[in-house]
């Protein structure tokens, strides 16, 4: 099993040395050379498993280099404590909820694991170096980061956040962080100059660290994609065994996405053979993807728009890049042409053909800011079930899209993180977890009770311009 890069300039490798690298060294991402299969009758016994014996089964598929043992343990240490449940919602949709790990967001799912992943490989490859993890974030994959590998041996992390740019919850949530090795810090800025200022800490190789490697928890590292395939195969077992599907029967699958990770995994499961049928990606009112389904031109150059959904609020999903190579049949000439015109122009068109795969494999939709309340709301009066600004981005374009197979959302995060958007849709007086839970009789979740009451532990704030100088000092 090989992995190569989107863009062709560099040797295929093993899934170890892609996980420890993240990003291929000519710039592109690792893809499987080939995909593994999983055979149908497979599944009816992946039934009887539980969610931890499905994501070692399906990470052995994807990473044979590492043994099934060490890879049962690691799916034992991750996912051991938290349920990957499917919900029916009415009478067609179901929902898949991604959000019950330490964070309250999907991205747990991956982070759990990946330190896991990169201790394995780097044990497989006798790399005995530190990591230094480094991660801009809009808000979710720093805290998932923070958890992920805090207190992990031979490992630490620097989160930066755009000071303004983030949910009450989820700042509370990465300033009273526990841990030794961990470190949060915010930027006088929004989450481009976050990211901007890592990506230069990234290409500076004047930085000097020794035996200390910087690494990216971003999501196109390999090792946060494969654990995301899982819960896909998971969720049609889940649904084999409550009989809202049968062995065999086409599931429609919709993703609120954002940088293309969620739903990229989905493609991947289709590829393994997993029955999906429509398989649709929404977006919120940034709706760069919906626009390049719909007409085949990506274009980025547009205002970004800040909504309640704001791990959704992307122009460049990085991710995409990877949906272009295989939907082309791995034409890195291509993909690399595409890029570059992306780069410099800030759009690209895809040729005619493959905008052909593309409207064979993939729907798009999107949804603006007044429904993503008036679906948060009539899905509270009507099922009385809470959903958050990102998954009703989903529920609503998943409603335009029904067919004759079942339906599958994915939930990618609590409502009790975004409470600000949740109570103003339901019209609850009031903005907060408590006020939340008050007027809903629902309970928060564990690990966002009390973080009012938590001490808080980092309030660094940064310029843009002084993010490595904080780095450096601070390692
Ligand atoms: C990150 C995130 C998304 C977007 O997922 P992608 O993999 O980036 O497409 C959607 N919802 C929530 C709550 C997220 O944290």
């Amino acid at each position: 099993m090989k992995y190569i890069s989107t863009r062709g300039g560099c040797a295929a490798v093993t899934a170890p040395e892609a996980i420890l690298k993240g990003l291929a060294p000519d710039g592109g991402l690792y893809c499987p050379e080939k995909f593994p299969t999983l055979s149908p009758d497979r599944l009816p016994a992946m039934v009887k498993m539980n969610y931890t014996q499905r994501a070692a089964e399906i990470l052995e598929m994807f990473i044979p280099d590492l043994s099934g043992g060490s890879l049962r343990q690691a799916a034992e240490k991750a996912y051991a404590k938290f349920p990957v449940p499917v919900k029916p919602l009415d009478g067609k949709i179901s929902l898949l909820e991604l959000w019950h790990g330490p964070t309250c967001a999907f991205k747990d799912i991956a982070l759990q694991i990946l330190p896991e992943l990169m201790s394995l490989s780097a044990k497989k490859l006798s790399d005995n170096r530190k990591f230094h993890i480094l991660v801009a974030t809009s808000g979710d994959t720093g805290k998932a980061a923070l958890e992920g590998f805090r207190d992990r041996e031979g490992f630490s992390v620097l989160v930066f956040y755009p000071q303004n740019g983030v949910s009450e919850t989820q700042r509370l949530q990465m300033v009273t962080q526990e841990g030794g090795n961990v470190r949060v810090c915010a930027v006088n800025g929004n989450f481009d100059d976050s990211q901007t200022g890592v990506k230069a800490i990234f290409a500076d190789d004047t930085i000097e660290l020794n035996n200390t490697v910087l690494s990216s928890a971003n999501s196109i590292n390999l090792g946060r994609l494969l654990p995301q395939v899982a819960y896909y195969v998971s969720a049609y077992c889940d649904m084999l065994a409550s009989g809202a599907i049968k062995n065999g029967q086409m599931l429609d699958i919709t993703v609120p996405t954002g940088n293309f990770g969620n739903i990229l995994a989905a493609l991947y499961a289709k590829m393994i053979g997993l029955p999906i049928g429509k398989l649709i990606c929404a977006s919120n009112s940034n709706n760069v993807l919906a626009d390049f389904l719909a007409t085949g031109v990506y274009n980025r150059r547009r205002e970004l728009r800040l909504t309640t959904s704001p791990a959704m609020d992307i122009l460049v999903s990085s991710n995409f890049e990877r949906a272009l190579f295989h939907l082309s049949g791995g034409d890195a000439e291509l993909v690399r042409d595409l890029m570059k015109n992306l780069a410099e122009n800030g759009s690209y068109t895809a040729p005619e053909s493959l905008k052909k795969t593309f409207d064979n494999t993939l729907t798009g939709g999107w949804c603006d800011e007044s429904r993503v309340s008036g679906t948060i709301k009539s899905v509270w009066e009507n099922e009385k079930y809470l959903l958050d600004p990102h998954t009703a981005v989903g529920v609503a374009v998943a409603r335009e899209n029904i067919s004759e197979n079942p339906m599958l959302v994915v939930s990618t995060a609590s409502p009790f993180k975004f409470t600000e958007a949740v109570c103003e849709s339901i019209g609850a007086d009031g903005d907060t977890i408590e006020a939340l839970g008050k007027i809903t009789k629902i309970t928060a979740p564990e690990p966002l009770r009390n973080l009012g009451s938590k001490a808080i532990r980092f309030t660094d704030v940064v310029e843009k311009t002084e993010m490595k100088d904080y780095m450096i000092s601070n390692l």
